[in-house]
Parts: structure tokens; sequence; C-alpha cells
């Protein structure tokens, strides 16, 4: 299970500064995966056959389009609208065998657009990616001393909380798991903590009467609540 191309990233991530080394990973992998999806090879129609399928939700595209590369994101759009227009309009042309008549025709469209709509090639593959790292950060964390000591000192957003609870359900013997566990959840505790009393420090700062300076964290803490603990 111990891949060499993961344990680099993960113990960069877990050395940083940052409010959670698993959101670290995720954010250059969402820019490396963006920059390929209007890199140069995807001028080839071959490679854009899952993009077509797939597509991108309104947050990638935004990202895509901020690459300035024209062409390819033209490219990518222009056969990923091709397929949605072969696709709908192949359904409403070709009406299926003792079909109910319009309306079934209309309510498969409209499962076709809330399937186009809930998926993203970039989403999809980060996920799957995001997974693969959880798997080994679990399993670092139970063969490595070095970064068991690290991962103790690390809190994690809620989404990658969730992430390595799942994993180590899955992954981790009971004894190993109750260890596990118990480092994750009083890190976790310290930092809703945290977070709620320099949110409550910047509210109160608003009172008339508030007097006083106030700290980095407590100036950032709506931005940090937000991005930690927003689902
Ligand atoms: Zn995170
Ligand atoms: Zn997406």
């Amino acid at each position: 299970m111990k891949e060499s191309i993961y344990t680099i990233p993960i113990n960069e991530a877990f050395s940083s500064e940052c409010h959670c080394p698993l959101c670290s990973i995720y954010e250059k992998l969402e820019d490396d995966l963006v920059e390929a999806s209007v890199g140069a090879a995807m001028m080839e129609p071959d490679r854009r056959i899952e993009t077509n399928e797939k597509g991108f939700c309104k947050k990638h595209i935004e990202q895509m389009s901020l690459k300035k590369q024209v062409l390819p994101l033209s490219l990518v759009l222009q056969t990923h609208i091709r397929q949605q227009i072969d696709t709908i309009f192949n359904m409403q042309s070709k009406p299926r065998m003792f079909s109910k008549g319009k309306k079934e025709t209309a309510q498969k469209i409209s499962q076709y657009i809330d399937g186009v709509k809930s998926s993203c090639y970039i989403c999809n593959t980060l996920e799957a990616q995001m997974q693969r790292y959880a798997e080994n950060i679990v399993y670092m964390w139970k063969k490595d001393e070095q970064f068991k000591s690290k991962f103790s000192e690390k809190s994690f957003c809620v989404n990658h909380l969730k992430l390595l609870l799942d994993i180590a359900v899955k992954d981790l013997g009971e004894n190993h798991f109750n260890t596990f566990f118990d480092i994750l959840l009083k890190n976790a505790k310290a930092s809703y903590e945290k977070s709620y009393n320099d949110i409550t420090d910047f509210v109160n700062s608003f009172d008339y009467r508030f007097k006083g300076e106030l700290s980095q964290d407590t100036k950032t803490a709506t931005r940090t609540v937000i991005d930690k603990f927003i689902y």
C-alpha cells in the first residue's frame, strides 16, 4: 500500500504551516488538474473523451478560464456541448418504443441534465485522488513513528476529518483505531474551540466598550471558520 509518490507530498504538507494538511494537498492537486485541463494535451480530441462525458462544474470552469488558455478551453467546451446536443436532441427525435410520449422524454432529458450537473472531471478526479492520499496517511500513521508524531500536532478541516475517520474505520484494526480516533478527536476539539473563541473575541470587539488589540487569529477568525468548518 505504501507508495512513494504519496509519501513526499504528504510529508511536505504535514511539515507546513496550514489550517489543514489535506487541504494543502487538495489545493495543489486541484491547481495541477485545472492547468492540465487547459493544457496542450487537451488539443487532442482523444484526450477529451472523459471531459466530454463528465463536463466541469462552474467553479472549475471559472478556474480554467483564469488560466487564459483560450484555445484549449474553447475546444474542451466545443466538444462537450456537442455531446450534450447529441444526447438531448437524440432523446427528442428518437422516443423509445412504448414510451408515454413527450412527458417521458422531458423527464429523461431532465435526468440527463441532472447527471451532467452533478459530475465534473476535476471534482471526480480529485475525490478519487484524495481517497488515495487519505489511505496513505492512515497507513503512514500506523507504520512510521516520525510521521505519527507530526500527525499528532495537526488538526483538519471538517471535510477531511470525515475522510480520515471513514478511512481509519475501514483500514485500521481495533487497537490502532482507538488510538488514532482519540488523537484525531482531541485535536479536532481543540481546533473547534480555538476557532469558537477567536470568532467570539472578534464579535465582542464590535462592542463600544471594547478596548485593546485583536490578535492576528482573531482578525482572521471569520475566514478561518469558513475555510475549516463549513461543509
Ligand atoms: Zn481540509
Ligand atoms: Zn468541479
